[in-house]
């Protein structure tokens, strides 16, 4: 199942076969759309890093060496398709900064993928380690293709190709992927076995920390799988407490039911939450009386959609968000919830399992109609920082148990979150931008210490 589920794909279908011989994939993509509706994702996360260097008085130098990624890579590498026929993929890596460790950051394989996306994404994976005090820097990457469109025989050539195309611009020390949408466990299990592979004989066992979000029994660590929708319930519960709002019954809507959106609502049932609405690339649902979220769950895991479920009715994107409910859930793309969205909400709190779902204005709306924000810099971190874990465990050889693992994530988050929370009312400001300060504080602090080379 990939780590987020898209929320605007179209559905499967056979890919078309080029009777070229050689083909680049995904030229043309649903984000094609006129250049004034381009959603620009790196301008507007580099307006929050604008907005934070104000409040503290960030350095322009600091702030401008933060305002572009120290390196964008793409690849073009050939795979061998199940007919017979090549193609020609385009892979791209985005290392934003590695000021405070590896550039860390995951795999992202859909058709809509830019390089303005891996641009905002690596930036943001960069705020992210920061505020969590990982010490990783930030990256993103990936593949612009549909990997629904494939066979799995085809998605291993075309993972173990990207990955040897990268070569050594990935390593344990140097910069380490990790799953992403459309991207899972298995993806990983090819790339570290690709790397391995290329290294020699007597580093094999040293290197298998060159990505996360393996499975257990090939290095992975327990508690990876649900690991974001862990942190973002632990998000959600510590909101709850400080803002003294009893979760038991009261109900949740979600937005993309991959592995982040499923796993948020299972977490979430535990604690008498009740899943009313869902949405995916195929549609959305709505059970007045709650979905089983479980049940749901291994639906899709099976059949690849919340498509055909049975214990729902079939809503508009239109109607699911006007729905009464408390929160609100997104776990797809970004630019999902803009104004028209922000204005027809009628939840309490916006909890971002994204990467960048709430548009700038979408943001003001919803917080002038007094809705609150968890934003994806804190809310979705759970991931990356259980990455963290099992790349410690991979160097330790060692297996923490899953308490060990769930004990470290629920301190780490409470701990960003009574920082964030501590500046936002320092500064007045909104939760984003308290995320933004925290990372950039660390960040900037680094740099005066440092300077730079020579
Ligand atoms: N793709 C996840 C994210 O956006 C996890 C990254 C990682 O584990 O390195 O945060």
């Amino acid at each position: 199942m990939s780590e987020l589920a898209s929320g605007t794909e179209t559905n499967v279908r056979e890919a078309p076969r080029s009777s070229r011989p050689l083909e680049v994939i995904g030229r043309s993509s649903p984000s094609n759309a006129p250049p004034e509706e381009r959603y620009e994702f790196f301008t507007v996360v580099q307006g929050y890093l604008d907005r934070a260097a104000s409040i503290i008085g960030t350095p322009a130098y600091v702030q401008s060496i933060l305002s572009q990624p120290k390196n964008e890579l793409i690849v073009h590498f050939p795979v061998r398709m199940d007919n017979g026929e090549y193609r020609l993929f385009k892979g791209y890596r985005i290392q934003h900064s590695n000021i405070l460790g590896p550039y860390k950051g995951g795999m992202r394989y859909h058709e809509s993928a830019s390089l303005d996306d891996f641009k905002a994404l690596a930036s943001l994976m960069t705020w992210k380690c920061s505020l969590m005090n990982l010490p990783f820097g930030g990256a993103k990457g990936g593949i612009k293709f549909n990997p629904r469109e494939v066979s799995r025989a085809e998605l291993q050539r075309i993972t173990r190709r990207f990955f040897h195309a990268l070569g050594g611009n990935i390593g344990p020390d140097y910069d380490i992927p990790a799953p992403d949408m459309g991207t899972n466990a298995q993806t990983m299990a090819w790339a570290m076995d690709t790397y391995v592979n290329t290294v020699g004989m007597v580093s094999k066992q040293a290197v298998m920390g060159v990505v996360t979000g393996k499975p257990i029994t090939s290095g992975g660590t327990f508690g990876r799988e649900k690991a974001t929708g862990q942190g973002l319930v632990f998000c959600i519960q510590d909101w709850a407490r400080r803002n003294h709002f009893d979760l038991e019954g009261k109900k949740l809507m979600v937005q993309g039911f991959g592995n982040v959106g499923s796993h948020t609502a299972v977490l979430l049932s535990h604690l008498g939450v009740s899943l009313v609405a869902v949405g995916d690339h195929t549609g959305y649902l709505y059970n007045p009386e709650g979905f089983n979220a479980h049940r749901l769950q291994s639906y899709v895991q099976s059949h690849g959609s919340i498509a055909g479920y049975p214990n729902g009715n079939a809503i508009t994107r239109e109607d699911f968000f006007s729905l009464q409910a408390d929160i609100f859930v997104p776990a797809a793309l970004e630019n999902q919830v803009g104004v028209t969205e922000a204005e027809a909400l009628q939840v309490k709190l916006v909890a971002e399992g994204a990467n960048g779902p709430t548009t700038p204005d979408g943001e003001r709306v919803l917080l002038r109609r007094g809705i609150e924000v968890l934003p994806d810099v804190i809310a979705n971190a759970g991931g990356v920082t259980v990455s963290y874990y099992e790349w410690v465990q991979n160097r330790r050889s060692e297996q923490w148990d899953i308490e060990e693992v769930e004990t470290r994530l629920r301190e780490a988050m409470e701990n960003a979150y009574s920082r964030v929370a501590h500046v936002a009312l320092n500064a007045g400001c909104d939760f984003r931008t308290a995320c933004y300060v925290v990372a950039l504080q660390r960040l900037q602090q680094v740099y005066e210490e440092r300077e730079i080379f020579p």
